[in-house]
Order: structure tokens, then C-alpha cells, then sequence
């Protein structure tokens, strides 16, 4: 256990009989209460609960013109044995601290991090939806209050964790997801923010991301910064290619995002027998594998999405086709395996679930709402 005991302001208006946990959406309702903690005079000061609400920062805060902020995604579960866990905080505890190191903002002490989830979740548990799919999707984000116009690290932060119950990203109705490579814009260069999680990346891919919709794509496939040839990932999921019976995902070099749900991907291939490689894959050595029959499956794997199958890469005039709906697919297994993990359905084998103990309340969905 944490030597954290944060302090609580519990709302007096809870907002939760008005959430219809029937239609939920991606992040568009949040639960009553946040997590807050402030950095001034060189530390992190005054971590606590309160009642989740505007906020109020100056109009010359540094985060507002020059985009000192990062984020992090993760989220909690309701088991099928009840029981509420949160899916490897510990490494988005981690990465928020590279985002940080990159960014020039204080590094936040890990387990403040983890135990500041923690006691959000047991606070709101209530909001946990209970269907598998379903899941209370924590936001962690810090950015610079320190109202002034130099470009410089500021020396005032302000530290929020959001919580909204979310249902899967991608709805599964659809088949899967389909994706444009992106041949004139880029998403990161080697030396810049790429492998951190900072708004600045998603701000720079509405546009292509845009352009990619307009054509009838759902999301922009990334290649290279440089020429691009080389694969990088899907800006919310990273990606991988099973050409034969290897998978193939780029490797971790400074421009892509090193994400929880590809690394326990990788895992759970490992661990499988599964035959696998982090290396550049370039598009003409996919479009060939493709030509020759030999690439058999694409999914992307993110928190939101878990794992995402992917129909349909378009690059430059070439068409590519998936059948997402066969049987015996590697993206249906790792879906099944990581939801399984996260609910309590199956082992938790690699300790990956961090079990929070909430007040011994009933759940929502028993008490009839
Ligand atoms: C968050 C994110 C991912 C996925 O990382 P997970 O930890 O698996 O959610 C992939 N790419 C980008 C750009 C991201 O921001």
C-alpha cells in the first residue's frame, strides 16, 4: 500500500443519475470527482480529491501559447467478480515521467501517481460501467499555469486526473477500422516529441486526419517523418503486421509512442511461442507481402481500442483488404486474452492488475438505476 492518504472534498451534487449508462459515448460525460495537485515554489504541493469542475488558469498561461502539456491514458475495470481493477498504472506512470523529462516538467512521484488512481476509482466507483467492453477511462494530463509570454519551462503546473466511463472505441459492428497511409504529412521526426505523450502530436494530425476522413477512412496511417517509407503507427494505436506467422511491429526509436497495449501484446506473444519482430517494415515490403498472400492479419493495439482489426489500407492508388470476421484470428485472441485479464475472467499471470479496494457499497447496476 502507498503512504498516500489524500484528501477528499466529496460533491454535493453527484451528477451520476444522469448518465445513461445505456448510450454511453468515448469521454463526453466524466465522473463526479478529480484529482488536483499544484507544482509552485520548485514542488508538487497539496494533492487531493475534489469535486470534478471548471477550473480557472490565466489567460497568459504558458501551457495556453506554446503548448507545455502531457497526458497520459489508462483505464479501470469492474471484474466479473466485482472486484475493481486498474490496468498497469505503474507504466503510465513511467511514460508520463519521459513525456515529462521531455517536456521540462517536474517528474511526479510514481506512487503518487498510482495511489492518486486508485482513490479517484474507489471514490467513483459507482461510475465503473459493468459490461465487458465497457470501462471508466482515466485521463492523468499536467500543463504549465505560469502566466507568461518567454518561451521557457514554466515554474507553475497544474497536475488533473479525469475519469469518464467509456464504451469501446471503435464500435465492432463495423467490422474493423480503415486506414489511409499518409504520404505528405508527418506526425513525428526523429528528435522530436514523437515518443511522448503531448497534445502538440494530435494537434499536428487533425488536419491529415481530416483529409483522411474526407476520403472515407477512419484513421491516418503514419509512415516516417523523412521519406515516407517506413511504417510508424495509427497516432492512437500502435501497430502490427502478421506476414506468414510472424508479427511484425516497428520498433521503439525515438518517433513512436511506446505504448502499454503494445507491450503487453508483445508479451503475450512471447509467452505464446508466437514468432515476432520489432523492426522497420517499410509500405512497399507490406503492399508485397501483400501481393504474395503472405499477409495474413493488421490490428493497431491502444487503451481506448484494446486491440482494433484493420479492413482496409489505402497508400497512394493501392487497396488493401482484410477479412476481419474469419475465425482463428491473432487480433480476436489478444482481445479476448488482455479483456479477460483486465476483468477478472482469466489469471493475472504478470501482475498487471493493480485491485482497488472501494467502500463496500453496492455496484450500481445492482441497485436497479
Ligand atoms: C497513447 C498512444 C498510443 C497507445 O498507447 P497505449 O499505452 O497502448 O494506450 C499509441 N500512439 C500514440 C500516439 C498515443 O498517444
Amino acid at each position: 500500500m502507498s503512504d498516500y492518504n489524500l484528501p477528499v472534498t466529496p460533491t454535493t451534487q453527484s451528477r451520476l443519475a444522469k448518465v445513461d449508462f445505456d448510450d454511453l459515448g468515448f469521454g463526453d460525460v466524466f465522473s463526479d470527482h478529480m484529482f488536483s495537485c499544484e507544482f509552485y515554489n520548485g514542488t508538487w504541493q497539496d494533492p487531493q480529491i475534489v469535486p470534478y469542475g471548471p477550473i480557472s488558469i490565466e489567460p497568459g498561461a504558458l501551457c495556453l501559447h506554446y503548448g507545455q502539456a502531457v497526458f497520459e491514458g489508462l483505464k479501470a475495470f469492474r471484474g466479473v467478480d466485482h472486484l475493481l481493477r486498474v490496468f498497469r498504472p505503474e507504466m503510465n506512470a513511467e511514460r508520463l515521467q519521459q513525456s515529462c523529462e521531455r517536456l521540462c516538467i517536474p517528474a511526479i512521484d510514481q506512487e503518487l501517481f498510482c495511489a492518486a488512481i486508485e482513490q479517484l476509482v474507489a471514490v467513483d466507483e459507482k461510475w465503473l460501467p459493468t459490461r465487458r467492453g465497457e470501462s471508466l477511462y482515466i485521463r492523468p494530463l499536467i500543463f504549465a499555469t505560469e502566466p507568461n509570454l518567454l518561451v521557457k519551462p514554466a515554474d507553475r503546473y497544474l497536475f488533473l486526473i479525469i475519469t469518464a466511463p467509456v464504451r469501446e472505441y471503435f464500435s465492432t459492428e463495423g467490422g474493423g477500422v480503415s486506414l489511409r497511409a499518409e504520404p505528405k504529412y508527418t506526425r513525428a521526426a526523429m528528435g522530436g516529441t514523437g515518443s511522448a505523450k503531448t497534445g502538440g502530436n494530435y494537434a499536428a494530425t487533425l488536419l491529415p486526419g481530416m483529409e483522411s476522413v474526407a476520403l472515407g477512412f477512419d484513421q491516418t496511417l503514419w509512415l516516417d517523418g523523412r521519406d515516407h517509407c517506413y511504417v510508424e503507427e495509427v497516432g492512437q494505436m500502435n501497430i502490427f503486421f502478421k506476414i506468414e506467422d510472424t508479427f511484425i511491429t516497428p520498433p521503439l526509436h525515438g518517433t513512436i509512442l511506446p505504448g502499454v497495449t503494445r507491450n503487453s501484446v508483445l508479451t503475450l506473444l512471447k509467452d505464446r511461442g508466437a514468432k515476432y519482430e520489432e523492426r522497420p517494415i517499410s509500405i512497399d515490403e507490406v503492399l508485397a507481402a501483400y501481393e504474395d498472400g503472405k499477409l495474413k492479419e493488421v490490428f493497431g493495439a491502444g487503451t481506448a481500442a484494446v486491440i482494433a482489426p484493420i479492413q482496409r489500407i489505402a497508400y497512394q492508388d493501392t487497396i488493401l483488404e482484410f477479412d476481419v470476421e474469419s475465425s482463428g484470428l491473432a487480433s480476436q485472441w489478444l482481445y479476448d486474452t488482455i479483456v479477460d485479464i483486465q476483468t477478472g475472467a482469466a489469471e493475472d499471470t504478470y501482475g498487471w492488475n493493480r485491485i482497488v479496494s472501494a467502500p463496500q457499497t453496492p455496484a450500481r447496476s445492482m441497485t436497479g438505476s
